[in-house]
């Protein structure tokens, strides 16, 4: 309702062009109490005035000169734009009523006028007229509101799309009650390949996950189906490539249903899993080969021996250990050594048949698994072929090299039932295998095992033989041959091992070495010899030269030189007096530490020989370059030297040769009148052996020594080194 004031203060304007019914109507409505009354009786000027003051109504006399009120009401339609004409039209003919009302009028007053029945038609038309305009302000604030909101609407939906297209992780929505599809992101479409809308069924979305795995990533959503979970799955994209995935879904709360829609998040996984796979892997693989590594071979076993024990099937394990690795590793260097161990692999590979399985335990040691039904042949056959193979060389590095292995084999059930048992078996036949010289095959025998207990027990006496003093050092002479004076002494060791009596070193030396504790007991051979040579002097025995053994294990080690020099700063011996005794192998392993170990040694005044000449292959400039001081003949060319021609010319042409290059030569193993003779006449400098003593403890040597006489000086004119060394004494 639009309250009377509101409608008294409507702005109202009178048009007539008789001046007389202007008046009457103004003074009409001004009784009536009407604020804004406005007239004028030039029609022309209507649209005008109404331009400028908005009448909420207009009382129009039809009949006028120059524009009568139809033209007026023509004019006022093209500016009012509410297309409402407040008009009330004014008029004597009846018959211009309904003209009037086509033409745009709402009402119309009759002339002449009858007083309540135009204040009765005004009142009412303002009124429609004001309700009209407030209706429209109403609508327009409506429309306002809505056009804002929708822009709000618009902006929102423009966010989450943008969003939504933006984030690397692919997403879709669906609706769980009509199966469709409200939702998918650019990543979506880009990840599973596929064009799905929405609108669409869900199977267009699920037609991308693996077949193997679409059955129970539907099945658990069906099971709890506005949910949150997460799942890993693999989609299948149309080039058939597959991706794995990681995906969450959690509902949201669907705006025109009861059931809520659910937003699946999906993330590609690929990579991450590639990489797990590729840890687990190495986790079980030998990195340098490829093959399955200790864990995943002994994983393999049990496995075999499961297998074996309910469908009586006969396992074998063949260890196999390249023989002489380590010289390879040591002379041709660790770059051809890795070579080796690949290419060694490779044809084991090769050899087996699908089945068995091949791994490398570490180091130069490989195995391999036989499952065969009655009983080891199998394994042996493969053991063959394994050994057939090597017999064509490996290339390596542009290089042949052949090498041969050691194989050992053991077996489930005859050898034993029990996994690691079973591995020592074959370790211990391995061990056999090396033991008759390398290049062989053993299957394992109840014997071995004795043997290969009593390694491992003296294996383990060894570790704490150190501790316990049991190691001692005897000592043997060497003699100048010509004056027949004792020039010094070899150190050689023994061990007194509880329960055993004195251990010949043949006996220990080779485990000391493997085990690493050649490092250790040799410093305190090193050690020990020093202060003999203390002792001695102080004794009044004179200065005494010692040669100590020394194996290539103690030159690699990076301490080894200080550790020396500590010795003889320790017991203040002059360095002279020192002598390390070397084999032929040692001096060319030339690792680079190797050199520059013995380079240093030279340099503290140490004298060095080298031993067991004549059995490895030694490089003649070698032994310039490291001013070796003398060579050694081995043991095995004196022992028959006047019987047997070819040891003889041995013999003769190393003390030449030595002459030759200016080094000291000595014959070891010298037990009769005959070898002594022999190397007398064809020059050898100093004899050493048991026709002149055995090794002995130093108190009984001391004794001895007295009775042969002191070493004196210049007994070598050949050797300049010597030379210089005795100038010390
Ligand atoms: P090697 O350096 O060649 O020592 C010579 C071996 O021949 C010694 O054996 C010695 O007792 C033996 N021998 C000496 N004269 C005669 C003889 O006239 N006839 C015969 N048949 N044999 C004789 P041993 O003491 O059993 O030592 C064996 C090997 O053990 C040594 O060979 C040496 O390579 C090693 N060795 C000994 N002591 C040490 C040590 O302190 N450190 C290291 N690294 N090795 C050692
Ligand atoms: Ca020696
Ligand atoms: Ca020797």
């Amino acid at each position: 309702m639009v309250d009377s004031a509101a409608i008294l203060a409507g702005k109202i304007l009178v048009v007539d062009d008789q001046q007389a019914n202007v008046r009457l109507l103004e003074m009409m409505l001004q009784r009536a109490g009407y604020l804004h009354v406005a007239s004028t009786m030039d029609p022309t000027e209507v649209c005008a005035f109404h331009l400028k003051n908005h009448y909420d109504l207009i009382l129009l006399d039809l009949q006028m000169p120059v524009m009568d009120g139809f033209e007026v009401m023509a004019a006022l339609k093209d500016i009012e734009h509410d297309d409402y004409l407040p008009v009330l039209v004014v008029t004597a003919q009846p018959g211009h009523k309904l003209r009037a009302l086509q033409a745009g009028a709402k009402d119309f007053i009759g002339k002449p006028f009858e007083r309540s029945e135009v204040l009765t038609r005004i009142h009412n038309m303002l009124e429609v007229r004001l309700l009209y305009a407030e209706c429209r302000a109403h609508g327009r604030k409506l429309e306002k509101r809505v056009a804002e909101r929708t822009a709000e609407l618009n902006r929102s939906v423009r966010m989450f799309r943008e969003l939504a297209d933006n984030i690397p992780e692919a997403l879709w929505i669906r609706d769980i009650e009509n199966h469709t599809i409200q939702y998918v992101n650019s990543a979506w479409q880009r990840l599973g390949g596929l064009s799905a809308a929405s609108g669409d069924s869900v199977e267009a979305a699920y037609r991308a996950i693996h077949p193997d795995d679409l059955q129970w990533v539907t099945h658990e959503r069906r099971k709890l189906p506005g949910a949150q979970a997460s799942s890993e799955y693999r989609l299948v994209r149309p080039d058939k490539s597959i991706r794995w995935v990681h995906a969450r879904t959690f509902p949201i709360a669907n705006p025109s249903g009861a059931a809520p829609w659910v937003v699946e998040i999906i993330e590609d996984i690929t990579a991450r899993r590639e990489a797990q796979h590729q840890l687990v892997h190495l986790a079980r693989h030998d990195a340098l080969t490829d093959l399955p590594n200790r864990t995943l071979l002994y994983e393999s076993l049990r496995e075999a021996l499961a297998r074996a024990a309910e469908e009586q099937l006969v396992v074998s394990v063949l260890l196999l250990d390249i023989d002489y690795f380590k010289n390879v590793n040591d002379t041709l260097g660790h770059m051809i050594g890795d070579a080796l161990l690949r290419e060694f692999a490779a044809r084991l590979v090769k050899c087996v048949r699908p089945g068995d399985t091949v791994g490398r335990l570490g180091g130069d040691e490989f195995a391999v698994i036989v499952v065969t039904p009655l009983d080891n042949h199998g394994a042996v056959d493969v053991a063959n072929r394994i050994r057939a193979a090597l017999q064509n060389p490996l290339f390596l590095e542009g290089q042949e090299i052949l090498v041969t292995t050691s194989i050992g084999i053991a077996s489930y059930p005859a050898d034993t039932t029990d996994l690691e048992t079973l591995i020592r078996c074959a370790d211990a036949a391995m061990y056999e295998s090396k033991a008759s010289g390398r290049n062989a095959l053993r299957c394992y025998s109840a014997e071995m095992n004795t043997r290969a207990r009593l390694k491992s027990d003296v294996e383990g006496a060894l570790r704490s033989a150190q501790g316990r003093d049991e190691f001692v050092l005897y000592y043997q002479p060497k003699m100048h041959i010509d004056s027949g004076r004792w020039t010094s002494v070899e150190a050689l060791m023994r061990w007194n091992r509880p329960g055993h009596g004195l251990v010949l070193p043949g006996q220990f030396i080779p485990a000391l070495e493997e085990m690493g504790l050649i490092v250790p007991v040799g410093a305190w051979a090193i050690d020990t010899a020093c202060r003999q040579i203390r002792d001695w002097g102080l004794a009044g025995l004179g200065q005494i030269r010692i040669a100590v053994n020394v194996s290539s294990r103690q030159v690699r080690e990076e301490r080894f030189v200080s550790q020396v020099a500590e010795a003889i700063r320790k017991h203040h011996i002059d360095p002279a007096l020192l002598e390390f005794e070397i084999t032929e192998s040692t001096l060319m392993a030339h690792g680079e530490s190797t050199d520059v170990a013995l380079r240093q040694l030279k340099d503290l005044g140490i004298t060095i020989s080298i031993d067991d000449f004549g059995t490895g292959y030694s490089n003649l400039a070698y032994l310039k370059r490291f001013l070796v001081d003398a060579l050694k003949i081995d043991i095995t060319f004196i022992r028959d030297v006047t019987t047997n021609a070819d040891d003889a010319t041995i013999a003769v042409a190393i003390i030449n040769m030595a002459h030759s290059l200016r080094l000291k030569v000595v014959a070891e193993g010298v037990e009769t009148r005959e070898q002594l003779d022999f190397l007398r006449a064809h020059g050898c400098d100093e004899v050493q052996g048991y026709f002149l003593s055995r090794p002995l403890p130093a108190d009984e040597l001391s004794e001895k020594f007295r009775q042969a006489g002191l070493p004196e000086d210049d007994q070598w004119p050949i050797s300049q080194t010597a030379r210089r060394s005795t100038a010390h004494a």
